[in-house]
């Protein structure tokens, strides 16, 4: 049964002004919140929300630590790293070394080699003469939070190890970070030190208990799905909800259904059995294979359709909230119907960023209408001047007017090339400095110059929604009906 708790904050609370750009869910594909009837989350960068800084400097310091053991120099450990080079979205090329950010259609616009980057020359050269096979074993694709710290550990071995003289075989060497990571993670030596100091490394949201408990209160049911372990997961939701609001005893109360050490993205293509894990650290296997809604139990691994059956529900009526763009998103989308909501905590220093560069964006729109009626009026010219040419050429004279022509034009060429030197000097600038304001290394996470990145491309295919923080939840009504803006293809443009 379904507790339907008072919530007198509800009546309080009005839904009816837009929240302000970073408190916004944003809208892919349009999704009636009074049709859902169950909210699930993941747990690590959904509902925690850890610090970037922090726990890269946590991974990059145990996997330099785990290089030296196996053979790289010493000197690797005090190889200056930076933890603000890698986003997300990002594509490693294991062969050259290189780290490259692509659009929408697979086009690398920025590609660094360490932390140098490559000319548009160099670029052009490896990646624009032949298709880039991003699938292929190849390319790794960086589309975690966690896979950050693999990004900046390797761009600065690659620097410090070339500098050594030390001949770097760059695939090995990738393959190497990433053993290195995985054997931090499963070691302890990551987890241990966040579980020792919580505070230092998640960042509490104080509304995320009002906000899971604003859903409850409108009739919707919660499970809570992490590929963390149990033990662990406890010890988190305990800090991120523990001494949440008083009607709930523990974060236990928020959730109708937790299972944790799902083992996602194979969660929604395998048939790995539920296990149950009871308070005395003992597993038990469940009699039928489909965990109960009850709420106080914990399950660990299984599959979406023995999920899909306890929640007795139609897919439709779920609505997954995650981070990871292929284990959470993705999967859920392609695998069965729920709808989806991405959490890209990066969105709050992006929006902040876009708000800072709105003018110089107006201003780069109306430098390349300019650049494209200036190359059309030099055309006109060239066209009247080539034909005044070739007649002079021909008849080795023209007559006074024609020559006083032939030179209006081309004064008229000449001007018209500087005017559109200049107005591709003024574009290249600003969007530089427009990409500088977003990241220093590689611009806006969701744009690639002028196209979606490759990234933006996924969050817009595969997330119904997307947000920075799970609370945004709290300024719309459970009721709400999220519209997507209409979709319309060039030839529909006025
Ligand atoms: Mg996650």
């Amino acid at each position: 049964m379904q507790l339907t708790l008072p919530l007198p904050e509800l009546a309080q609370l009005s839904f009816g002004a837009a929240p302000s750009p970073s408190h916004r869910v944003y809208c892919n594909r349009s999704l009636r919140l009074d049709q859902i009837e169950w909210v699930g989350f993941d747990m690590d960068y959904t509902l925690a929300i850890y610090d970037q800084r922090e726990m890269d400097r946590l991974s990059i310091e145990a996997t330099l630590a785990k290089l030296t053991q196996r053979g790289y120099p010493e000197s690797l450990q005090t190889a200056s790293y930076r933890t603000d080079f890698p986003i997300r979205g990002l594509l490693v090329d294991r062969k050259l070394g290189n780290v490259l950010k692509m659009d929408r259609y697979k086009y690398v616009k920025r590609a660094y080699h360490g932390l140098t980057e490559l000319t548009k020359e160099e670029r052009r050269h490896t990646y624009h003469t032949r298709r880039l096979r991003a699938d292929s074993a190849r390319y790794h694709w960086v589309d975690t939070l966690y896979a950050l710290s693999e990004v900046a550990v390797y761009a600065a071995a690659i620097d410090h190890l070339e500098r050594l003289g030390v001949e770097v075989d760059p695939d090995r060497l990738f393959g190497d970070v990433r053993e290195c990571i995985d054997l931090s993670h499963q070691d302890g030596s990551i987890l241990d030190h966040i579980l020792a100091d919580l505070p230092r490394y998640v960042q509490r949201d104080p509304l995320l208990a009002r906000t899971l408990h604003q859903l409850r209160s409108a009739g919707k049911k919660l499970f809570l799905l992490t590929n963390s372990h149990g033990p662990y997961s406890d010890r988190m939701m305990s800090f991120l909800l523990g001494e949440g609001l008083p009607q709930y005893r523990g974060w236990r109360g928020y959730f109708d259904l937790v299972v944790c050490a799902s083992r996602k993205p194979r969660f929604f293509t395998g048939d790995a059995e539920f296990e149950e894990l009871l308070p005395d650290g003992t597993r038990r296997a469940l009699p039928n294979g489909i965990p109960r809604v009850e709420r106080g139990r914990m399950y660990l691994g299984g599959n979406i359709e023995s999920l899909q059956t306890a929640l007795g529900t139609t897919p439709d009526r779920v609505l997954y909230v995650g981070d990871h763009i292929y284990g959470d998103v993705l999967r859920a989308k392609k695998e069965s119907a729920w709808r989806t909501m991405m959490v890209v905590q990066e969105m709050s220093d992006e929006l902040v960023a876009h708000g800072e560069v709105e003018h110089s964006l107006a201003r780069l729109d109306s430098l390349e209408d300019l650049r494209l009626r200036l190359l059309e009026e030099l055309r006109d010219h060239q066209v009247v001047l080539k034909a005044l040419e070739r007649k002079r050429a021909a008849k080795k004279e023209l007559t006074p007017t024609e020559d006083a022509e032939r030179v209006r034009h081309r004064h008229a060429v000449d001007r018209l090339k500087q005017r559109v030197r200049l107005a591709e000097r003024e574009h290249d600038e600003l969007e530089r400095g427009v990409d500088r304001r977003f990241h220093r290394y590689w611009g806006s996470l969701f744009k690639a110059g002028g196209e979606v990145s490759s990234f933006g491309a996924q969050v817009e295919t595969y997330a119904c929604l997307y947000t920075s923080r799970v609370s945004n939840l709290l300024r719309y009504s459970p009721m709400h009906f999220f519209t997507s803006p209409r979709d319309r293809m060039p030839h529909e443009l006025p």
